[in-house]
């Protein structure tokens, strides 16, 4: 294994307001009207909200009788989950053209290790660029993504420039990336943990490394203090594909165990 290896390219797809577009392409009449999926106006709630939606302030988990207050010209549509599916086997088609090193998410999110990808090209941005442009253009819909060197900071990075765009976090600005990062952004840092966080003085990451071990799990319990050092420990490089990279508490533990 060369050194080259060592850091991993990644990039975290993200499909734009998923449900909603696939209805919007299915159905002429819904381009460009507020959309929601889930739910009637009466009952249930918003599974997925058209950008048009957004602007009346529409999110997803939310009751659909709020939305429709929200925005009284609101177009609810039943969710077609085998419809999804398939668009998203099509998706799936295409990242298996440049790596097998797929992690779905959802439906419509995915992590691909394009580190050594089958096409052989060394920009992970310009692949990323790529593969947006034949989602757009052979499935019909957009996509963002973040590039960069795991998981954790590629998720963060594919909402910067959302919705139809990209954002590469290169190696050397991965530590300084993640120090500057407001708390409640980090992956599972919840809003209840967020507050409490910043009620301790942590406001960005840099303060999440700052505080020992000790203070987090006094204060955050067990799954605070692996917080600090996932993010931190994942700005490392990897030999592994995935394996260190992984925004998940469970996998976090996964790797302090293989790396201490
Ligand atoms: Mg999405």
């Amino acid at each position: 294994m060369s050194e080259k290896l060592l850091v991993r390219k990644i990039i975290h797809v993200d499909m734009d307001a998923f449900y909603a577009s696939v209805e919007q392409m299915d159905d002429p009449a819904l381009k460009g009207k507020p959309v929601a999926v889930g739910g009637s106006r009466e009952r249930g709630v918003v599974a997925a909200a058209s950008y048009e939606a957004r602007k009346f302030g529409v999110r997803s988990a939310m009751p659909s009788s709020v939305a429709a207050r929200r925005c009284p010209e609101l177009i609810f549509v039943k969710p077609r989950f085998d419809r999804y599916k398939e668009i998203s086997d099509q998706i799936r088609a295409i990242f298996l053209d440049y790596t097998d090193l797929v992690e779905p998410l959802s439906l419509d999110e995915a992590y691909l290790d394009v580190t050594e990808n089958k096409i052989g090209h060394p920009s992970a941005t310009l692949l990323a660029q790529e593969i947006r442009y034949r989602i757009y253009h052979e499935v019909g819909l957009t996509a963002s993504a973040g590039i960069s060197i795991n998981k954790f900071t590629a998720k963060i990075a594919s909402d910067i420039n959302k919705p139809n765009g990209q954002k590469t976090i290169p190696p050397e600005d991965v530590l300084d990336f993640l120090e500057k990062l407001p708390i409640h952004k980090f992956f599972g840092v919840g809003k209840v943990t967020a507050e409490k966080m910043k009620f301790h003085g942590i406001f960005f990451g840099l303060d999440l490394k700052a505080r020992s071990l000790e203070y987090l799990t006094q204060h955050f319990g067990k799954a605070g203090a692996y917080r600090r050092n996932l993010p931190f420990r994942a700005s490392k490089p990897s030999r592994t594909p995935f394996m260190d990279s992984s925004p998940s508490i469970k996998h976090s533990i996964a790797l302090l165990s293989l790396k201490s």
